[in-house]
């Protein structure tokens, strides 16, 4: 080829792009389109100068977008013309100084089909060994300690590399070119077992399955932190494990070896499927086919996932139960230990032993949670009905939306499901789920992983902007007024809505916005849960209609006691003798007669809580929400039936007459199941209702109701694809965060916010 033919390009590509092994692959497909010139990690993504003539160029930049390595995502490709320098050969040069890190620091990934051959494979130098990986697989987020990523800067940096894991990691055509956690049973870290005040090495992971298949319980460590394990199909340990864990009824997670033992237990169709196996690795909420005592007690869902680190195939190879519970360690709802001192302390009295990994774990990432209901029948709705339950491992701390600012944001969420967002040139990141700030740990990891990630993404110290919820009493709002920058407070339900405009950058779109939740503090200080919204994120979002006020006792406490929500709902209009004996009704009645510590509320929450007390949930719920879920499981089991009533009349969805209606269907004896499946699609027809009230043509729900997979299968048969939901973000407060830095963003200067 002449030279006068040849001309140079400078290529730039953003996303998820370092850590992937991106730049070997670059190499690869440079040299066989006989492409010279050279590749690099940049500050802001990968750059690439590509000398050749003009169609091998284009077939080069064609071949990059075309088959990137599996856990690239690419956001950003542009390419330019440039000086031609004349280079002979391609190199991977080192990375640039850096600048300020937008670069996308990658989720966790799976250990991948190559690792896993060698793992099993006896003449292999990484046979058996549990902390295998490579650039296409392998911790990330769990083991960046700054970036740009690069070994020094991970929790590998305390394990200097053998010359065979040298070697390897300096070969480009290697696919442990630059693998930065790479490491070999002669150089990295190993597995031990921690028994009775013994340490058990070499056969640690042996040892571990063969006590699991005994019954026994086993603390083993993770990606983002510590797992209790058992065997899920014995009932004692199962049993064993909730005593001890003080885990009343909260469902239990499940591994299974494989697709087909995950197929022996619940319904999984090919969307399901494609979720489970998809890289985040996530836990599968799916309906079960097998009853097993103890693991999700009144609820017809079992949530699966797939075995993600080596050592969990390790485990099932030597021998441990092909269907474990996998639960993260902690005592009740603290979060996931993930330091090996505290895991020692905390679940001394919990496991038997406990199998630690030597690899240190950055920041504590439990497993993301995605519920998969029946898929819509309505044509146009191709999405299925996805949604995610809790945004962790495998997800975080990717780019969920990009906003039309270049300010840095802090968005703290809120106090239920915590997560924080932060935004850096227009990308909002948002960290993994945190948990509930009212237990200190969580609130202690709350302000670690605020400092974590303003460290992580560079953000300035002063001129920042804080966006937190309007709730003066959050703890996350009172920390958000210690902090620099300039604060924007945000009502709860609206950042609902704008965490669904978010993910779709739908900053003009003007919709109809239903927030659904337990409660929200409301821009009139009561307690809000069942709002309407027209408007659009950059004019407003207007509070439209809602549901018809009830009474309240006991205020935001009430949510532990379904009994008193339905004293509450019912007090003004009607009366049931089916609660009658309930002690928690009538405290909550005296309340309500002295008007004390009463409260109005909107919450749609609290109304789906009053239907749980008439069918029969009259006792204290033992986690959040648990008694709206048993409502839905009900209604799951019963063939549709006509709605009650649930009549949309000046601005307020009335809920008197459907109650009513259900007070007079449970004295005259109907089933249950009916009743729950009436009472949902009395709510879904309340929906469709307003929806015909207001003739817009896009309708936009979220707020925890909307985790219901039949309410939302409900919907999405009657409104395809003018429904919008969350598909990155979780429905439930976990996705605030998103929607308050939208609603930041966009303006400090609009209606629905206002600056401190
Ligand atoms: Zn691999
Ligand atoms: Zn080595
Ligand atoms: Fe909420």
């Amino acid at each position: 080829m002449r030279e006068a033919c040849k001309e140079a390009r400078r290529l730039h590509i953003g996303g998820i792009v370092q850590g992937v092994g991106f730049r070997p692959f670059v190499y690869r497909i440079a040299n066989r389109h006989g492409i010279t010139g050279w590749v690099l990690n940049a500050e802001n993504g990968v750059e690439i100068h590509a000398e050749g003539d003009a169609a091998a160029l284009d077939d080069f930049a064609q071949a990059l977008l075309a088959h990137p390595p599996p856990a690239a995502r690419i956001a950003e490709f542009e390419t330019q013309h440039t000086t031609l320098r004349g280079f002979r050969t391609f190199e991977i040069h080192k990375s640039e100084h850096r600048q300020a890190p937008t670069v996308r620091v990658s989720p966790d990934l799976p250990v991948c089909e190559d690792c896993l051959r060698e793992l099993f494979d006896p003449g292999d130098r990484r046979y058996g060994y549990p902390y295998i990986n490579c650039t296409n697989c392998g911790p990330r987020y769990s083991i960046v300690r700054a970036l740009p990523y690069d070994r020094p800067q991970t929790t590998m940096r305390d394990w200097p590399m053998c010359a065979q894991c040298r070697a390897e990691y300096e070969d480009p055509s290697n696919r442990r070119f630059h693998a930065q956690p790479v490491a070999c049973a002669q150089c990295g870290p190993n597995y031990v077992l921690e028994i009775n005040g013994t340490i058990v090495r070499g056969t640690a992971i042996a040892r571990a399955a063969q006590l699991l298949r005994e019954g026994r319980i086993v603390a083993v460590k993770g990606i983002g932190g510590y797992h209790l394990a058992c065997d899920a199909r014995d009932a004692a340990a199962v049993r064993a494990l909730r005593e001890r864990k003080y885990r009343k009824e909260r469902p239990f997670a499940l591994l299974a070896h494989t697709l087909d033992a995950a197929h022996s237990i619940v319904d999984l169709d090919a969307h399901a499927q494609t979720q489970l196996q998809s890289l985040a690795r996530p836990i599968v909420l799916a309906p079960a086919k097998v009853q097993l005592e103890g693991v999700a007690p009144g609820n017809s869902d079992l949530g699966v996932m797939l075995p993600y680190t080596p050592v969990q195939h390790l485990l099932f190879a030597a021998g441990a139960p092909d269907l474990l519970v996998m639960t993260s360690a902690n005592r009740s709802s603290e979060p996931i230990a993930y330091r090996d001192e505290d895991a020692r302390r905390t679940l001394s009295g919990i496991a038997d032993a406990l199998l630690v990994g030597e690899r240190e774990i950055a920041r504590r990432i439990d497993d993301s949670v995605i519920s998969h209901g029946e898929v819509s029948t309505h044509p146009e709705a191709v999405e299925g009905n996805i949604i995610v339950i809790r945004h962790a491992r495998g997800l975080a701390p990717q780019a969920v939306a990009a906003l039309p600012t270049s300010h840095p944001i802090i968005a703290v969420g809120a106090d239920l499901k915590n997560a924080v967002a932060v935004v850096v040139r227009g990308q909002a990141f948002v960290s993994q789920h945190i948990g509930d700030l009212e237990h200190y740990e969580a609130f202690v990891a709350f302000k670690e992983t605020i400092a974590d990630l303003s460290a992580l993404y560079e953000l300035p110290q002063d001129d920042v902007c804080i966006a937190h919820d309007a709730h003066p009493e959050y703890a996350s709002s009172t920390y958000a007024a210690q902090m620099h920058g300039t604060k924007v407070a945000v009502q709860h339900h609206r950042a609902h809505i704008a965490s669904v405009l978010a993910e779709r950058s739908a900053f003009d779109e003007r919709v109809l916005g239903f927030a659904f939740d337990g409660t929200g503090y409301g821009e009139d200080a009561t307690i809000w849960g069942g709002e309407v919204f027209l408007g659009d994120l950059t004019t407003g979002l207007q509070r439209v209609a809602h549901l018809r006020p009830a009474k309240l006792p006991g205020g935001d406490a009430a949510a532990r006691y379904p009994v008193q929500a339905a004293a509450g709902f019912l007090h003004d209009f009607c009366h049931s003798a089916l609660l009658e004996g309930v002690h928690r009704y009538h405290l909550a009645q005296q309340l309500l007669e002295k008007n004390i510590r009463v409260f109005p509320t909107t919450s749609m929450g609290r109304l789906f809580d009053t239907v749980a007390a008439l069918l029969g949930f009259t006792r204290e719920i033992t986690f959040e929400a648990q008694a709206a879920m048993w409502v839905e499981h009900l209604a799951r089991e019963s063939a549709p039936v006509a709605a009650y009533p649930f009549p949309f009349e000046d601005a307020q969805l009335d809920y008197r007459p459907l109650l009513s209606a259900i007070i007079a269907d449970r004295a005259a004896g109907r089933d249950i199941r009916e009743i729950a499946r009436a009472f949902h699609e009395a709510v879904a027809q309340g929906v469709l209702a307003v929806c015909d009230a207001y003739a817009q043509p896009r309708i936009v729900v979220s707020g925890g109701v909307f985790q219901n997979t039949l309410l939302m299968q409900r919907l999405l048969d009657a409104l395809g694809d003018r429904l919008w939901t969350n598909r990155t973000m979780p429905p439930n407060d976990g996705g605030i965060c998103v929607g308050q830095a939208a609603i930041a963003a966009l303006s400090t200067s609009n209606p629905m916010t206002h600056s401190t």
